[in-house]
């Protein structure tokens, strides 16, 4: 069970209530049961005639029955198996293919990046930060990335934003937030001249201070980056400085990634117990077998530097020298992820860019899925970073990652079955989460009358 989801919390209060009303009932006999006493009955919901694409390699559930009762699944399988209840909701989908909603592990939606677009935000205040990262949170959520992780964010809004979208106040993903990244003077920072935090000391009360608010991540730049000047293969942080932060967050249950383009600062990672690697633009076979060794986890992100990226960095207004040094650190990063793959790493799918980001012909996440394909996964493979793996990076099995009773009920429906081919989900066109049709393209009315979507 996860503390963080106040839908959770609903669903166990609901569960005594009725224990409640019994109880009530038996110590007053004269009085009549009160019918406000009684929980009103969770809304049952039923997706029928679609195939359920199955995540363990296994044949698909064909003319599947999907059973969600509040905000979970509790039965999935062949229509004639699984009986739909009386009363429930129906969304026929005759032949569409469904899947759990896409996870995307490193994003940013307070994303800003060296270029003429960053000049828009230069002077935003805490208010209109907040706004904006609430829109890309809701953009996400449309294009199918019902989790996220935010590994990194300014001046603490996401705290207030993930809290909003648990209490049911505003339409995002599930998320698992870091505060601001821990970055070291000079460190990884699209500021050159960032004042940093520095030796153990510091990045200890960081690390507290962001749990304090909220943070299930610490994230620690260990290294430089695409988005930032100096020698990328560098190791800036000392492993007494990472030490510091594993240290502190693991006494609560918090998990720390690290930004790395270095094998040198990745090996120093590995030695203070660091839980994730993001990017690893440099890193070799070397690096990955004592990743995998570690049973650490990788973050390729790789969407970032490949063709469709190029794009994007004109879009903002990026200067030449950043168009350089993503053309510089595309061909190391591609073979980094094949290092990864052939070496059977842990991989869990980020992109960094916005879930929703256009990217060749479709959308960030997608397409990232997309590139691990390309560069070697089976489709099945490349799906799995972005549902079980995830799940399990996170913790979360047990609720998410899986079209499957217990989960909840994070559903992402398209026209074929993506553990082909993930290019399938570029069709996609229904987003559920919690139950909740939040984009339905073949029915687009029916959603705008349904909660605060
Ligand atoms: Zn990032």
């Amino acid at each position: 069970m996860i503390s963080h989801s106040g839908a959770a919390r609903a669903l166990r209060v609901r569960a005594l209530a009725p224990l409640f009303a019994i109880a009530v009932a038996s110590l007053s006999a004269a009085r009549a049961q009160s019918p406000e006493a009684a929980a009103p009955p969770l809304p049952v919901r039923v997706i029928t005639g679609a195939n359920v694409a199955n995540l363990e390699g296994g044949a698909p559930i064909r003319n599947a029955v999907v059973v969600i009762t509040g905000d979970r699944i509790t039965a999935v399988g062949p229509a004639g198996q699984v009986q739909v209840p009386a009363g429930a909701k129906e969304l026929r989908l005759p032949g569409k293919w469904l899947a759990p909603g896409l996870m995307n592990m490193h994003t940013h939606f307070g994303l800003e990046l060296p270029g003429t677009a960053m000049l828009d935000t230069q002077n935003e205040t805490d208010g209109e930060l907040a706004l904006r990262m609430a829109i890309n949170a809701r953009k996400s959520l449309l294009a199918g990335t019902t989790t996220v992780r935010t590994p990194g964010e300014q001046r603490d809004a996401i705290f207030g934003l993930k809290r909003a979208i648990d209490r049911g106040d505003y339409p995002g993903p599930r998320i698992w937030p870091a505060g601001a990244p821990i970055v070291p003077t000079g460190g990884h920072s699209s500021k050159p001249l960032y004042d940093g935090i520095d030796g153990a000391e510091e990045v200890r009360k960081e690390t507290r201070r962001q749990i304090l608010l909220g943070a299930r991540w610490i994230k620690i730049t260990i290294s430089r980056g695409i988005a930032s000047t100096g020698d990328i293969a560098a190791a800036d942080m000392t492993i007494d400085e990472m030490r510091a932060a594993t240290d502190i967050a693991h006494r609560q249950g918090v998990k720390v990634a690290a930004h790395t383009g270095s094998p040198q600062a990745t090996l120093d990672a590995l030695t203070a117990g660091v839980d994730s690697f993001e990017h690893g633009y440099f890193l070799n076979d070397e690096v990955f077998r004592k990743i995998k060794a570690a049973n650490a986890w990788y973050v390729p992100t790789i969407v970032v530097s490949q063709e469709g990226a190029m794009e994007f960095f004109r879009k903002i207004g990026s200067t030449p020298f950043y168009l350089a040094r993503v053309k510089m650190v595309g061909r190391s990063h591609w073979a980094a992820l094949q290092s990864a793959i052939r070496n059977d790493v842990n991989i869990a799918m980020g992109s960094d860019q916005f879930p929703w980001e256009p990217n060749q012909g479709t959308v960030a996440s997608i397409r990232e899925i997309e590139l691990y394909q390309e560069a070697g996964m089976t489709a099945l493979q490349a799906l799995r970073t972005a549902t079980v793996n995830t799940a399990r990076m996170l913790g979360a099995e047990a609720d998410l990652g899986q079209v499957a009773p217990g989960k909840y009920a994070d559903i992402i429906a398209m026209d074929a079955d993506p553990t082909r081919d993930t290019r399938a989900l570029r069709s996609l066109f229904l987003v559920m989460k919690g139950g909740e049709v939040v984009r339905n393209d073949l029915d687009p009315g029916s959603v705008a009358k349904t909660g605060i979507y």
